[in-house]
Order: C-alpha cells, then sequence, then structure tokens
C-alpha cells in the first residue's frame, strides 16, 4: 500500500520544509487515515508558568531528525499504519470551556471517521475533551498516565477545569474505569494525605516514583499491563513525570523523575495494550534547556506510541 512517509531525507534536508511531525505530509483531508498526529497549542488552563501553547511548534521542530524505524519495538510504524500531520486545532486562548469544546468537536470528526487521535500538547486539560469523545465511542476506557502530578484535583481558583484537573471529571463524567487507571512517576509535595481520598474512594493505582524505584522498569510496565489489560486504553504523557535535568521545558517541574531512557522503556513496554488514542503534553518551550532538549525528547516519546499503536495494530490482526 502506498502510505504517507516521512519525507525522504536523502532527497529534502532534514533542515528543509515547513515543519511537520516526524516530517510527515501535512494533509487536513483524512479520507483513509489510520492515525492523526495533531497539535493542541492551549495553555489557558495552567496555573504556574505557562508557554505550553508554543509546545508543537517546537516538537514539530525537533521531531526532524527521526528515522522511520524502531529497533527496540521492532517495527516501522509508517509502514504499518496510514499516519499524517492534520495540522492543529485552532483553539481560543481565551476560555476554556470554549477551547475543549473545540477540541471535543475536532476530536469527534477523527473518532467518527475510525481515526486514531494522537495529541501533542498543550497543557493537561486537553486530555478532558479528547477523553470525553473515546469515552463515549469506546466505554470506560483504561487509561496510563505518566505524570508527576495526580491531576485529580476537583478544582483551582473556584474554576472546574484546569491543567490539574482532568482525570477527576474524565472519571465523575464515566469516561474512565478507575480500575483500570494507573499513575505513573507521581511525586512531588502534596497538598495533604486527602489528596489521594479520590484515588481510594474510586481504586484508582497510583505507582508513585519510589514504587517505580523497587519495582525496576520491567515490574512497573508489568504492573500497568495487568492494571490495564488489553481493553480500549488511552495513554498520556506529561513530560513533567521525566526529571527536570532531562526534560527542564515545563510549566510546573518536579526534580527526582524518571530519566529520558526510562520514559522510553516505559512506553516501549506498553506493547500492544489496545490503545485508541494518546497524548503528549506539558512541553513549554519558553523554560526549555539548551538544545530543546524536552521538545526533542518530546517528539522522541511521540514516536514511541506511534510504534505502539503499530503493534496494537499488528495483534489486532494476528500477525504479531
Ligand atoms: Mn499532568
Ligand atoms: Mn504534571
Amino acid at each position: 500500500m502506498d502510505r504517507p512517509r516521512p519525507r525522504d531525507a536523502f532527497v529534502s534536508p532534514r533542515f528543509a520544509q515547513p515543519a511537520t511531525f516526524m516530517r510527515l505530509p501535512h494533509r487536513t483531508d483524512l479520507t483513509g487515515v489510520d492515525v492523526a498526529i495533531f497539535g493542541v497549542p492551549f495553555d489557558s488552563g495552567t496555573v504556574y508558568r505557562s508557554g505550553t501553547r508554543l509546545g508543537p511548534r517546537e516538537i514539530r521542530a525537533q521531531s526532524s531528525l527521526i528515522r522511520p524505524y524502531s529497533h527496540f519495538q521492532q517495527v516501522a510504524p509508517f509502514d504499518e499504519l496510514t499516519i499524517v500531520d492534520a495540522g492543529d486545532v485552532d483553539v481560543t486562548p481565551l476560555s476554556v470551556e470554549m477551547a475543549y469544546a473545540q477540541i471535543e468537536c475536532y476530536v469527534s470528526a477523527l473518532v467518527g471517521a475510525g481515526i486514531t487521535p494522537v495529541a501533542v500538547g498543550g497543557d493537561h486539560g486537553i486530555t478532558l475533551p479528547i477523553l470525553r469523545v473515546l469515552g463515549k465511542r469506546f466505554g470506560p476506557l483504561g487509561l496510563v498516565q505518566f505524570d508527576s502530578h495526580i491531576d485529580t484535583w476537583d478544582e483551582d481558583f473556584g474554576a472546574k477545569y484546569f491543567h490539574g484537573s482532568p482525570f477527576y471529571y474524565g472519571i465523575e463524567e464515566g469516561h474512565i474505569d478507575p480500575k483500570r487507571f494507573v499513575q505513573v512517576g507521581i511525586r512531588g509535595p502534596m497538598y495533604g494525605p486527602h489528596d489521594f481520598d479520590f484515588h481510594h474512594q474510586r481504586g484508582i493505582t497510583v505507582i508513585d516514583i519510589e514504587e517505580v524505584r523497587r519495582l525496576g522498569i520491567d515490574g512497573t510496565i508489568a504492573a500497568i499491563r495487568r492494571i490495564v489489560g488489553g481493553r480500549p486504553a488511552y495513554v498520556t504523557f506529561d513530560i513533567d513525570a521525566v526529571d527536570p535535568a532531562f526534560a527542564p521545558g515545563t510549566g510546573t517541574p518536579e526534580v527526582g523523575g524518571l530519566t529520558s531512557h526510562e520514559a522510553q522503556q516505559l512506553v516501549r513496554g506498553l506493547g500492544p495494550l489496545g490503545v485508541v488514542g494518546c497524548d503528549v503534553v506539558e512541553v513549554s518551550p519558553p523554560f526549555d534547556g539548551p538544545g530543546q532538549i524536552t521538545a526533542l525528547l518530546a517528539a522522541n516519546l511521540l514516536f514511541e506510541l506511534l510504534c505502539v499503536l503499530a503493534r496494537g495494530r499488528r495483534a489486532a490482526v494476528g500477525s504479531g
């Protein structure tokens, strides 16, 4: 099949042409597309340092070096799936509610056409409208959240919707199955033990950073797979799961986190999980370090997620 490919690096230099995710074609006609990568340049749900509205552009720029085959996942995602850069959701920066409605409308069109959404944030609040669409389509979803924060608070400054609340409302609205929800990499000072009351009430699993260290990468992967199971699942990667030494370009950094390599290993280890959508969020280029290392990591994690999707497709058709 003649699938879209990243621009040929032997013909078009990696630094030439307008930047797209992994140098894929930019397409708005999504007929026949399996996976659409799209940007959600929105950060009006942040409460500390903003700037993630600039994430999609910088991640596109930093994705130029990514080659098309994963030696570690043994898959070439662009051979197995029709993947394009669908551009960005035109989100208003002036209203969280309006922006979520715009994201929901955009993702509904994708999912209605059978396309798997791969979102690039933006702040973590953008995950809620995506979960609203996928939850309605596939029923309550399993969820793997890589993050240093729980994001299950119910409000801040009197407002319900912000980047610390997407999973509270995802559960309350019935889009997430809390028993198939695992949070990985949680750390940092909290408000108090009551921060976890919601987890205990609903049966959410937390694998905090000390538990990751205790289980090791393989043990953490096994636990994730056991909790989420093989049924429809969503994967959300908040870049602040990674230590700010590796990923400084984010709004609410927490020291003592994953390394870049551990982040790659954890995503690779997901394997064919039945992933129906995924995102990478919270990259804030104005706070990034030399070499744009945070955006570079985010781009590489997106590639690993595409490989996971390709392996899921293989498993679904029974060839791998
Ligand atoms: Mn988060
Ligand atoms: Mn976070």
